[in-house]
């Protein structure tokens, strides 16, 4: 699991994560809500090893992984902005992670055709990043950081660029996937709906706080102050 305990983070002099507090079970599925500027983003960079080195504790297991190498960490990151290597074809792309492993070259393809299977473009294995679609780049980043098997899932809004069946599509896949691996999943994400039907337990964020955690039902059902009922539209 994840343990965060009082994470500040700061850019220069702006506090963007003020003292953040958070338990996250081996294997289970949680998602990041909250509005724009919130800090979901910058809170999933720092559990990677992205960005300033937060003030506070980050276990992953029962690690501290605070100004830990990002690689050191076993954890796989989708990024918002799902960039490519633009000069390497979606196969090695997707295969990159394995050859850093040193994984056989055979293996690398059977791994590598699973994960393009996965996402259901094994046919544009041979094509150039910049000769896909935003929503398939996305797809192959997705492919890209499953494939290495991490210990720890980390998505900042994976399916943004998705139109709405492939969407609900790749959340069904990917959900089956993180229950088949037992993943530790963070999923970062605007869309309720998709959070209620995909996560075991949510928070919501505001100002760089988290402002309630709990199950979908628990926070719908049972607010714990204004901003999270406005926030999920239960205000009545
Ligand atoms: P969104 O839903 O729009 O993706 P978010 O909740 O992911 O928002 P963050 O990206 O974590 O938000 O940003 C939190 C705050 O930190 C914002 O006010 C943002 O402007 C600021 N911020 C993020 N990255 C930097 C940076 N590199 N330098 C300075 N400020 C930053
Ligand atoms: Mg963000």
């Amino acid at each position: 699991g994840i343990t965060i305990e009082n994470v500040h983070l700061a850019f220069g002099d702006t506090e963007v994560l003020k003292g953040v507090n958070l338990d996250i079970q081996p294997g289970e599925f949680f998602a990041f809500l909250g509005p724009s500027g919130s800090g979901k983003s910058t809170l999933l960079r720092a559990i990677a090893g992205f960005g300033p080195t937060p003030k506070g504790r980050i276990l992953i297991g029962d690690r501290d992984v605070v100004g830990l190498d990002p690689w050191k960490r076993n954890v796989g990151m989708v990024f918002q902005s799902y960039a490519l290597w633009p000069h390497m074809s979606v196969r090695d792309n997707v295969a990159f992670g394995l050859k850093e492993r040193k994984v056989p070259s055979a293996q690398i393809k059977t791994k590598v055709d699973a994960a393009l299977e996965l996402v259901d473009l094994a046919h544009l294995a041979d094509r150039m990043p910049n000769q896909l679609s935003g929503g398939q780049q996305q797809r192959i980043a997705l492919a890209r950081t499953v494939v290495v098997e991490p210990d720890v899932l980390l998505l900042d809004e994976p399916l943004s660029n998705l139109d709405a069946s492939l969407r609900v599509h790749m959340r069904r896949e990917l959900l089956r996937l993180q229950r088949q691996l037992g993943l530790t999943t963070i999923f970062v994400t605007h869309d309720q709906e998709e959070a209620n039907t995909t996560c075991d337990r949510m928070a919501v964020l505001d100002g760089g706080v988290i402002q309630q955690v709990g199950s979908p039902l628990e926070l719908y059902d049972r607010p714990e102050n204004l901003f999270v009922a406005n926030f999920l539209g239960t205000a009545n």
